[in-house]
């Protein structure tokens, strides 16, 4: 029977918090939940004791209601105290969106790592045209093409703005955050260097998107480093996070935290391993990576996902050819097309 989805995984937190509500998961870490306007429809933010304030993890999307939410906490008994610093574990806008207003109301700093900035800044800063000509490269065409003329103005709208001047988190650093010192442990290939942070005392990881419980966490190459291999530093990554203990309560940015980490490492994995396949399979003739989206992705994709499809498709595609196991060629228009290697 092969590894599912679920197999070892527990959750032990059945209820959601509430809006603008915490639950504690650990003595001094606080769960605080936050909508989100697409198909993944929330994201958790954590609250960690430090002294007699607090260290918020992640801040959610720049939007109205989020920045309501977090006045009406910051208003309550429990944010009513000062934010000590707050800490981005990646550039993603649902993580790294609300930094920068937040760190204004709260006049404090921000924490996060420099490969982490460096993206964050440059998407805020750049024009479209770069990107939509690395995927007509990669075989986008028509309407789906044409969608992406929109998708550049996104960043900007979702991110309140990236602060010229942080703190820089480097992996293995430790972090002495209220009562416990948290190690922060840089995971690759969701984004180029993702902050995770690792309490022994506790048995906590917060593992922001790095290892979710439910969902694969999305892995891409865009126009940002287009010979990228983002599969090869993930499943690499796999194996580092193996190296904590069984027992460890994992706190995911999307759905519930849960223990399983083990098992779900190895799903992870085998996944991947998976799509390799299905990718190599897809490839006995010359293939694109459009066409490789409708490989992976059977159901239809409306504007929004077309980008993650896309980038997901030449994530697989770039490990493979990387790896020599696929060969890549170019035609009179420029389109790359890849074919397993030794193939007539
Ligand atoms: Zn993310």
């Amino acid at each position: 029977m092969p590894l599912q989805a679920s197999d070892g995984i527990v959750c032990p937190f059945p209820a959601l918090p509430a809006p603008a509500a915490t639950i504690e998961v650990a003595p001094g870490v606080f769960w605080l939940r936050m909508p989100l306007p697409f198909a993944l429809n929330h994201i958790n933010l954590w609250l960690i004791e430090d002294g007699d304030g607090w260290c918020i993890v992640d801040t959610g999307l720049n939007s109205q209601p989020i920045r309501d939410l977090w006045l009406a906490l910051r208003a309550g008994p429990m944010l009513g105290r000062p934010v000590t610093r707050i800490i981005v574990t990646h550039y993603h806008p649902d993580h790294i969106g609300l930094a920068a207003w937040l760190a204004g109301q709260a006049d404090c700093g921000i924490w996060m790592t420099a490969g982490e900035h460096r993206v964050a800044a440059r998407l805020f800063s750049e024009d479209n045209q770069v990107r939509t000509d690395f995927f007509r490269r990669h075989g986008l065409a028509g309407e789906h093409l044409a969608g992406m003329a929109n998708w550049g103005a996104s960043y900007r709208r979702n991110v309140a703005g990236v602060p010229p001047d942080f703190n820089v988190l480097q992996d293995g650093q430790v972090l002495r955050i209220g009562a416990h010192d948290w190690q922060v442990i840089v995971g690759r290939g969701h984004s180029p260097e993702h902050a995770t942070l690792h309490c022994s005392a506790l048995d906590v990881l917060l593992a922001g998107d790095q290892i979710l419980p439910a969902i694969t966490p999305h892995i891409s190459v865009w126009h940002l480093d287009p010979e990228g291999d983002p599969v090869r530093l993930f499943l690499a990554s796999l194996d580092r996070f193996g190296e904590l203990p069984a027992q460890t309560l994992v706190l995911p940015a999307h759905g519930t935290p849960f223990t399983g980490l083990h098992p779900r490492l190895a799903f992870l994995a085998r996944h991947h391993a998976l799509r390799l396949q299905e990718v190599l399979d897809a490839c006995r003739e010359p293939r694109c990576a459009a066409d490789i989206m409708q490989v992976l992705f059977s159901r239809r994709l409306d504007s929004q996902q077309i980008p993650f499809a896309m980038g997901e498709s030449i994530a697989h595609l770039n490990h493979l050819y990387h790896k020599g196991e696929l060969v890549r060629s170019s035609d009179a228009a420029g389109i790359l097309r890849f074919q397993r290697s030794g193939a007539p």
